[in-house]
């Protein structure tokens, strides 16, 4: 079980997260009706009175976004003060992860997104590492990713988390930490909760976002990190026996941050992992708010 941060946003106001309760009828739970975010709010290293937040405005936007393809308008501006007032009232010691949620509310049956309630809510748990930093083995998923005709990959649309739960359980099952899971063209997409990189003959290769892939912030963050490095970066459709050649691969997530993958179903892979190791290092010190240069994609939040 999670540590909760005490308070949740609920109703429109900070409440204590043990009241922060939804009715059985409500909509989301049946039908999947509703998109959230996640990201994550760091105190300060050097200054508790600080919380770091990593491309705020980048989680904002998206979780706007995913409350338009559910048909409902949730302002960008309405998720930020939230944020600020949770973070002000539960003053997290130590990193944290909120859930920002926006649902259908409503207590009525029937699936539809047209005259129906909606609502939303955040909460708070302390998160460290989401995946060991030393790395995970993954299995290829017998599951297939969404297509975005049929359901709008572009958002974090809950119902689509069926096939992200069905791919991680059955990775677990049978004795592997994640799941890879390709399209339905055949082609890698992502993980259970994280975009896949490759790196051939120092070529950084991930999906493009034409593979029905998450746009993850964490992944348009270290595209644009590598290009700044210098590093060659290549979006495009990869094949299955790429993963069992490359000379690293590894995921990255806004909860996973960038962690390596160890083995890819029976083939173990290099342990060395330079470009990965320089992305990471590069990555954790922007998040901490250690390099000017980056500064721009730090929120801080003062909590005095
Ligand atoms: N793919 C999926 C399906 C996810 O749920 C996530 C986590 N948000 C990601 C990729 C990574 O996205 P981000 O870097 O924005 O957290």
């Amino acid at each position: 079980m999670h540590q909760f941060l005490p308070y949740a946003w609920f109703g429109g106001c900070c409440v204590p997260f043990h009241e922060s309760t939804i009715s059985v009828a409500t909509h989301a739970l049946h039908y999947g009706t509703g998109a959230f975010g996640g990201m994550r709010a760091l105190p300060n290293p050097t200054d508790p009175s600080e919380i770091l937040l990593f491309r705020a405005d980048r989680h904002v936007r998206r979780l706007s976004q995913s409350a338009r393809l559910l048909l409902t308008d949730l302002s960008e501006i309405t998720i930020f003060n939230a944020i600020v007032a949770l973070l002000k009232a539960n003053r997290p010691s130590s990193p944290a992860y909120l859930r920002p949620f926006l649902y259908t509310s409503d207590l009525g049956i029937a699936p539809r997104l047209h005259d129906i309630e909606t609502d939303f809510l955040i909460y708070g748990i302390e998160l460290g590492d989401y995946l060991s930093p030393d790395g995970v083995n993954c299995r290829i998923s017998s599951w297939t990713r969404q297509e975005d005709r049929s359901l709008p990959l572009r958002g974090k649309i809950s119902g689509a988390y069926i096939t992200s739960s069905l791919a991680k359980t059955e990775a677990v099952k049978s004795g592997f930490d994640e799941a890879l899971l390709m399209n339905s063209r055949g082609k890698l997409s992502e993980a259970s909760g994280m975009n896949l990189f490759l790196v051939r003959d120092n070529v950084l290769i991930t999906p493009g976002v034409d593979q029905d892939i998450l746009e993850g912030i964490t992944r348009s963050s270290v595209i644009e990190l590598a290009k700044s490095m210098g590093l060659t970066i290549v979006e495009r459709p990869i094949d299955k026996t790429e993963l069992f050649i490359a000379d690293e691969v590894f995921l990255t997530g806004t909860a996973a941050k960038i962690t390596p993958v160890r083995r890819v179903e029976s083939t173990t892979l290099r342990t060395e992992r330079p470009i990965m190791s320089q992305l990471k290092e590069r990555l954790t010190a922007i998040t901490e708010g250690r390099d000017p240069s980056y500064e721009h994609w730090v929120t801080r939040i003062r909590l005095d």
